[in-house]
């Protein structure tokens, strides 16, 4: 049995556990585009939850509920309220990322009473075409995409206050914002974005547009640079800097007007894992929703440990928490750092697993 916590080869520790429920979404965004179909052999519940524990027990003390959109998933409140009793073996929190368009009020109470900490929503614009472009809602005609987006839109703020209504508080960092930003396709919804934040007193994390998959046509000419994202916004709403915490993806920043009502909250993150990466730092595992466990984002296809074996016909928890174990400690990827370190023009860019199967 594995008692101390492994250490890669790069001596980074596991923190977070980023858990794919399913490969499916009810949305298609370009930058991301799901299959529509979940892989066969599906976890059960019961094999998530020894994943889940396997995880804890090599020191994830974060889990991340993700997609595909998690909530299309009908055993999440189950899934959730299963790990509780994990919080006293070192799980200190769980998460969920979702593009909200799901998520009515009495889900938001559903997710809360079963033990769901922090909620992020995911939105990359502030008028019906930003976000009907972004969702690839409606198809190639605009009056089409700008009709689906207004929809879209409307829900996720709808989501926002169903979640801060059940007790997601945005000053306690329970409720945030996630937006891609992409040069030349929504980067006109950067001030929007953060002034909807700030009016609802959220904490909006900006995301470089990654070359994660292999299907969202990424170029580097696309990336808007964090720098360049936290420049176009200062110069509106004058910031200071507040750093990036230990294992944290974001460097955040504050309002020097106190912008966002206080409390913590209203703060501008940036993620430049393209721009400025922070592979040093990574301490996150993913697995799909089909058990295969991953040690970057960045990782080929095929590449992944099949957890399977240890978790059928009945899970193992010895055997799969030593075959992680035995994963984590072989793990060296630090993909972005590698891809900064080359011109990207002479960058021999692999083939990724995708998105959805992973999870962000
Ligand atoms: N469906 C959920 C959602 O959209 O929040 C959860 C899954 S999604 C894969 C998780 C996060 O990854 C989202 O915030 C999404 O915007 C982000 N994401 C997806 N593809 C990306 C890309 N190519 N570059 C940067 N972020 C991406
Ligand atoms: Fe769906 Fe999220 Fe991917 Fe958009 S980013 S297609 S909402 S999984």
């Amino acid at each position: 049995m594995t008692r101390v916590p492994p250490l890669d080869r790069l001596g980074r520790p596991l923190g977070v556990l980023r858990l794919s429920l399913t490969a499916r979404c009810n949305l298609a965004c370009p930058y991301c585009l799901p299959d529509g179909v979940d892989p066969p052999g599906l976890l059960s519940s019961r094999q998530r939850l020894a994943v889940i524990e396997a995880a804890v027990a090599l020191g994830a003390g974060s889990l991340r509920l993700t997609g595909g959109e998690p909530l299309l998933h009908g055993g999440l409140e189950e899934l959730i309220a299963a790990a509780g009793p994990l919080r006293q073996r070192g799980l200190r929190e769980i998460a969920l990322t979702s593009n909200g368009v799901l998520l009515s009020a009495e889900r938001a109470r559903a997710l809360r009473a079963a033990g769901l900490d922090r909620i992020t929503l995911s939105l990359d614009g502030t008028t019906g075409a930003s976000v009907g472009r972004m969702a690839g809602a409606g198809g190639a005609d605009p009056g089409e995409r700008a009709r689906r987006g207004e929809v879209l839109l409307a829900k996720v703020l709808a989501a926002i206050e169903h979640a801060r209504a059940a007790g997601f508080d945005p000053g306690r960092g329970a409720l945030k914002l996630n937006a891609v930003i992409q040069r030349g396709a929504n980067d006109d919804q950067l001030l929007p974005l953060a002034a909807l934040a700030r009016e609802r007193g959220l904490e909006l994390r900006l995301i470089e547009f990654m070359d994660v998959g292999n299907r969202n046509g990424w170029r580097p000419q696309a990336v808007l640079s964090a720098a360049e994202m936290v420049e176009r916004i200062g110069r509106r709403w004058p910031l200071e800097p507040l750093g990036r915490g230990a294992h944290g993806t974001a460097s955040r920043w504050c309002y020097r007007d106190g912008g966002g009502a206080g409390s913590g909250s209203g703060h501008l993150a940036v993620v430049a894992s393209v721009s400025a990466p922070f592979c040093g730092d990574c301490n996150r595992l993913r697995v799909t929703a089909d058990g295969i466990a991953y040690t970057c984002l960045f990782a080929a296809p095929g590449s992944g440990l099949d957890l399977r074996p240890w978790l059928q016909p009945e899970p193992d928890p010895g055997g799969l928490r030593e075959a992680l174990a035995g994963r984590w400690r072989q793990r060296h990827d630090r993909y972005s750092e590698e891809r900064q370190e080359r011109q990207p023009q002479t960058f021999h860019r692999p083939a990724h697993a995708e998105m959805a199967y992973l999870g962000g």
